[in-house]
């Protein structure tokens, strides 16, 4: 399942001219910082410093914690209430796929934190899956919903709670490729306000595009989230909005083993590592993603795992390994796949379809 251009130095497919002469692709090329270099202690002093300046706002709380029953939002809710004893307020959103030990984690990591948490279960079993099929049939991918309505919903709370900053749980890996995870605390107020408003229009505009056939949805989505809605209005102000920081680029990486996250974790909440590989499932609709990801390309994992190779967290024969236990189409994609058609009441044959018509877009 392996493809054969791959690069040499880590996992990513060849594709321009250059990088097929060279057997070598354009980041491990271009790549010269050294993981290992950073001043990782100057960075925990920054942001022991930068979380300080959030402290006693005038809300109740200090920072809001996205909790997705994985390890590294695990910790991140362990690390800043236990270590940097601020007050933090847990949220979890559920996606209709959320693995039963993920939800488990949350319920203990709470309760250990001695946190709120705050759930949106934004829809019905049955507006799930009318959600789902909206979704397909638009984008062709099943995972953009976490795009689309957990963004708004985190805004949401953080308006109405007067919550100053969120803090994700992300490893270091994605918090460094994903733009969701991209930290913004460091910028100021204006410029982080100009951010969060064009990201905010552009996620108005896909929730549009997908529910332009279910209305009702969309307006559903928008009655749980008024303060989402006021945002996207321009009634809120530049002040009012949470700045965003990830962990992951400042001290999950210190715990990247699996083995130390986890006896950490295991001591704070009783914690259950969740999924069948080392990397992030917490959600049964990963494999799908993977699965559709990887007929347009180098898929997500690919890419966190060709940063892991550079960055010498860890070598090339294991991150094919990882990536093998991904690409495999045995039993286990087939149920993922054949659970994402039940519960959305898809036929296989049809999501194939979605997939052909959608082949190549983004
Ligand atoms: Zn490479």
């Amino acid at each position: 399942m392996i493809a054969e251009q791959r690069c040499t130095n880590c996992i990513r497919t060849l594709a321009t001219p250059r990088e097929l002469a060279q057997g070598i692709c354009a980041d491990c090329e271009k790549s010269t910082a050294n993981f290992n270099d950073r001043d990782w202690r100057a960075l925990e002093s920054e942001f022991a410093d930068r979380l300080l300046s959030y402290r006693d706002r005038g809300g109740r709380y200090d920072c809001l914690v996205p909790l997705s029953g994985g390890k590294d939002s695990t910790y991140v809710l362990y690390y800043l209430t236990r270590v940097q004893k601020a007050r933090g307020y847990a949220y979890s959103y559920s996606n209709f796929f959320q693995r039963e030990e993920a939800d488990t984690n949350i319920r203990k990591a709470v309760r250990a934190a001695a946190t709120p948490l705050f759930v949106v279960d934004l829809f019905t079993p049955a507006e799930w899956q009318r959600a789902y099929r909206a979704l397909m049939s638009t984008w062709g991918h099943p995972c953009l919903f976490c795009y689309h309505l957990r963004t708004p919903l985190i805004y949401n709370v953080c308006l109405e709670h007067k919550i100053p900053l969120v803090v994700y749980g992300a490893d270091h890996t994605q918090a460094e490729l994903l733009p969701m995870f991209s930290s913004n605390w460091q910028l100021g107020v204006d410029e982080r306000f100009a951010i969060h408003q064009a990201h905010a229009a552009t996620l108005a505009k896909d929730l549009e595009t997908s529910f332009q056939g279910e209305p009702e949805l969309l307006e559903k989505l928008y009655s749980r989230a008024p303060y989402f809605k006021s945002f996207v209005a321009g009634e809120i102000a530049p002040a009012d909005l949470p700045a965003f920081v990830s962990l992951g680029q400042y001290h999950n990486w210190r715990l990247a083993g699996e083995d130390r996250f986890i006896r950490l974790l295991k001591d704070f909440c009783d914690y259950v590592p969740v999924g069948h590989t080392k990397e992030n499932t917490n959600c049964s609709l990963e494999r799908l993603r993977v699965y559709v990801e990887g007929r347009r390309g180098d898929s997500y994992p690919v890419q966190v795992l060709s940063r892991k190779i550079r960055e010498r967290e860890i070598d090339r024969d294991s991150a094919l390994q990882t990536l093998e236990t991904y690409q495999v189409a045995g039993d286990e994609l087939d149920r993922t796949i054949q659970e994402f058609c039940d519960k959305v009441e898809i036929a296989p044959h049809t999501l194939e379809q979605y997939l052909a018509k959608h082949a190549g877009a983004s």
